[in-house]
């Protein structure tokens, strides 16, 4: 079995690497993604898959690519994606013909949850789900060993439920989603609201944006928070109140043994999952008398979903080639 290349397009970059078949990650490459639109990301794409394929030399299996979008059950159309330019793309249509290689892609989240299913936190669990914190919230769903992609192919898009009537506008078009309350993109809006009505209080983000609160990102609350500022932690804590309360909601719905987290924040570990899952252990339905899920960091970290987009592709290929 060969190496595979593995994408994974966020709201914000494009990262690549070459995959050995035990989950290895042999090299990497990435392009901050230079705008939204259909033709930069592609071309962002294509010169990651060129980069990393003549270092490489050797033969690949072909290219696995998980994208922050929805996609129909075959693959071979994202539908819709809150965050970036795709309506109704024949995505892997038009990316087979400019790579010229064997293409898999789907759902960067699927492609994480399948990640850790195969080589991390939730080996051989009989019901996983992936949580990835970054732009938005992601999902994915492995059961009794699959990945489950629902009726139309956009089962686990549980960053849009509604959490709060009437909430922040999300990207989707509506309001109160799950993920304007606990992604990147939602600690980064919180810091520059609590910036703007107490400036006092947010004196040491404030000192890293040279005081202008409209510049904080959830980065600049992640540096911070590392160095202990209270005001950072308590943000990062709330993050966690919210991811708590959704998995106990997801808990009520399907009753997973394990939920990993993944995405950008959650580099973050403790400072997050812990008020994560003191949330969870008050909000469980029928706690006390039942079991919950384990709630765990993505082993495979950020690199999750092209780990496990690498593996999709090869998994369709090898399928492929047996004789019906
Ligand atoms: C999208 C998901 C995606 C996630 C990535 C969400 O808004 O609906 O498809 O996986 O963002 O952060
Ligand atoms: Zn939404």
């Amino acid at each position: 079995s060969l190496p595979a290349l593995g994408i994974d397009i966020g709201g914000t970059k494009v990262g690549g690497g070459v995959v050995a078949p035990d989950g290895t990650i042999t090299d990497t490459a990435r392009r901050a993604t230079p705008g939204t639109s259909v033709s930069a990301i592609e071309n962002a794409i294509v010169s990651v898959v060129d980069e990393l394929a003549e270092r490489h030399g050797g033969p690949l299996v072909g290219v696995g690519i998980g994208a922050a979008g929805w996609f129909d059950r075959t693959g071979d159309t994202v539908l819709f994606s809150p965050h970036l330019a795709w309506r109704n793309q024949t995505l892997r249509q038009d990316l087979r013909d400019r790579l010229q290689r064997p293409v898999w892609v789907g759902n960067d989240a699927d492609a994480a949850a399948w990640a850790e299913y195969r080589y991390g936190a939730a080996r051989g669990a009989d019901l996983a789900l992936m949580i990835t914190l970054g732009t938005g919230i992601g999902g994915g769903i492995v059961m009794d060993g699959r990945l489950q992609r629902g009726a139309h192919g956009v089962a686990g898009e549980w960053g849009h439920m509604r959490v709060v009537p009437g909430g922040r506008l999300c990207a989707c078009g509506n309001r109160g989603c799950w993920e304007q309350y606990a992604s990147g993109t939602a600690l980064g809006q919180t810091a520059r609201e609590v910036a703007r009505s107490s400036p006092a209080a947010a004196m040491l983000l404030l000192d890293r944006v040279g005081g202008d609160a409209d510049r904080l990102t959830g980065e600049h609350v992640a540096q911070a928070a590392a160095e202990g500022d209270p005001l950072a932690l308590e943000l990062l804590g709330d993050v966690g109140s919210w991811l708590g309360q959704g998995i106990a909601d997801l808990a009520a719905v399907l009753d997973p043994s394990v939920v990993v987290i993944g995405g950008g924040v959650s580099v973050l570990g403790e400072m997050v999952l812990g008020p994560a899952r003191a949330r969870l252990e008050r909000a469980l339905p029928g706690r006390g008398f039942r079991p919950g899920p384990t709630v765990v960091a993505a082993q495979l970290g950020a690199q999750a979903g092209l780990v496990g987009a690498a593996d999709l592709v090869r998994r369709a290929e090898a399928e492929r080639g047996l004789p019906s």
